[in-house]
């Protein structure tokens, strides 16, 4: 862990101040619609509308930010840091006031824990899948549900798509989600779009952006390195404008933006086409602090509760969605406390409650009466209780359901 994780993106990203830039928002709404449909080795299935019968009608939304402490979120001098989720977010939940990590405190590892129910011990690099079945696959097999309602949407660059279906035998990867990493696939496109420029001179910019437009108008759209699915090959060409327009603009200004902000647009996006019942969305701008700044991770907490306000208000101005859906948000874990010999903030590797016991919101149809709760929660409760809502048999997992949550 530590200053090995590649959070290199994270920590070109310039902080969230950078989208004041309206170019750079233009881009990232026009990516955003590109990108949907990317990395979808087996959704040949259209999008919403097309849902299996099975199951309780409930969707849900699962929101996991990276490492955040309660000292920056849920306390006195934190609280200023998330004045969405603590003002009228919080006015119609449920908090979990103490959900604990008691696995690895790592980002691959604690994630599998949240999807499976059970601690997992796998590979931090996310190079062996989940041990046992994930959500996901629980869902769709049991429901036979398609592959489209079932999306992962991460920034994290810990993950790999091994994070979408387990290993165990009866269930696995024709079981899983869908997932994508929007900022990987966007980093990857100018990558390619540099090799076939043959130029490998990142400062010609200008010849960049012939290239990127050339392709463009070619509708090589996997010459850039992104697959194409059915609608975008067809562009409107208004559509095919205001994108050509914001990739000029987004090459003249430079390097990528918030990665948060992207996984946020590819969400609003695949929600839109998709309607999926089941979409887990990992933010992960607050892992900039692995890099030493305490103002760029505040600043990821900050864009992390603004977009979390904004995945609620989508969700209650969907109709596919409004009044059926519950939404939680959680962190993966804490971080080490400040003084610790792992360099306070910066990590999240120290056995300590500042590392291992953080908080849960949980909002909408699942959610009786708002309020507070008190005891502690597990993470690997999470994935039984979200199965219930869905409307899956009872699981096999060291988690048991959250008896608060229920529709
Ligand atoms: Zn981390």
């Amino acid at each position: 862990m530590g200053m090995k994780e590649p959070y290199i993106s994270c920590a070109l990203a310039g902080g969230p101040g950078s989208l004041a830039d309206s170019s750079r928002r233009d881009f990232l709404s026009a990516a955003a619609a590109l990108l949907v449909g990317l990395g979808l080795p087996s959704t040949g299935v259209a999008g919403g509308g097309q849902h299996g019968a099975g199951g309780s009608g409930q969707r849900v939304v699962v929101v996991i930010f990276g490492g955040v402490r309660r000292a920056e979120t849920f306390s006195p001098e934190g609280i200023e840091n998330i004045p969405h989720l603590s003002g009228d977010m919080l006015r119609s939940a449920l908090l979990f006031a103490d959900i604990r990590n008691e696995g690895v405190t790592a980002h691959f590892n604690a994630i599998s824990s949240i999807l499976t129910g059970n601690w997992q011990r796998v590979d931090d690099w996310g190079k062996f899948a989940p041990a046992t079945p994930t959500l996901f696959e629980f869902f769709r097999k049991q429901l036979r549900v398609a592959q489209s309602d079932t999306w992962m949407i991460a920034s994290n660059k810990a993950l790999t798509s091994l994070i979408g279906a387990s290993s165990a035998s009866q269930y696995g990867p024709s079981y899983g989600a869908n997932v994508v990493f929007p900022k990987q696939l966007m980093v990857a496109a100018v990558v390619n779009a540099l090799r076939a420029g043959r130029t490998g001179n990142l400062a010609d910019r200008a010849r960049i952006e012939t290239e990127l437009q050339a392709m463009l108008e070619a509708g090589n759209y996997e010459g850039l390195g992104w697959n194409v699915f059915d609608g975008v090959s067809n562009l409107d060409p208004r559509a095919r404008s205001t994108i050509e327009a914001a990739i000029s603009n987004f090459v003249r200004s430079g390097g990528p933006t918030s990665g948060d902000e992207l996984t946020y647009l590819v969400s609003k996006e695949v929600m839109r086409k998709f309607s999926p019942r089941l979409l887990v969305i990992i933010f992960s701008d607050v892992e900039v602090a692995h890099f030493g700044s305490y103002a760029l991770h505040v600043a990821g907490i900050r864009t992390g509760d603004r977009l979390a306000h904004q995945l609620w208000q989508d969700i209650e101005t969907d109709p596919e969605y409004k009044g059926k859906t519950t939404m939680f948000i959680l962190p993966e874990f804490g971080r080490d406390p400040d003084g610790s010999i792992t360099n306070g903030f910066f990590n999240h590797r120290s056995d300590t409650e500042s590392t291992r016991s953080t908080w849960m919101m949980t909002m909408g149809s699942a959610v009786e009466k708002p309020g507070l709760v008190e005891r502690p929660i597990r993470h690997v409760d999470l994935c039984s209780t979200v199965a219930g809502l869905l409307g899956c048999r009872r699981i096999e997992a060291q988690g048991v359901p959250i008896a608060e949550v229920h529709v």
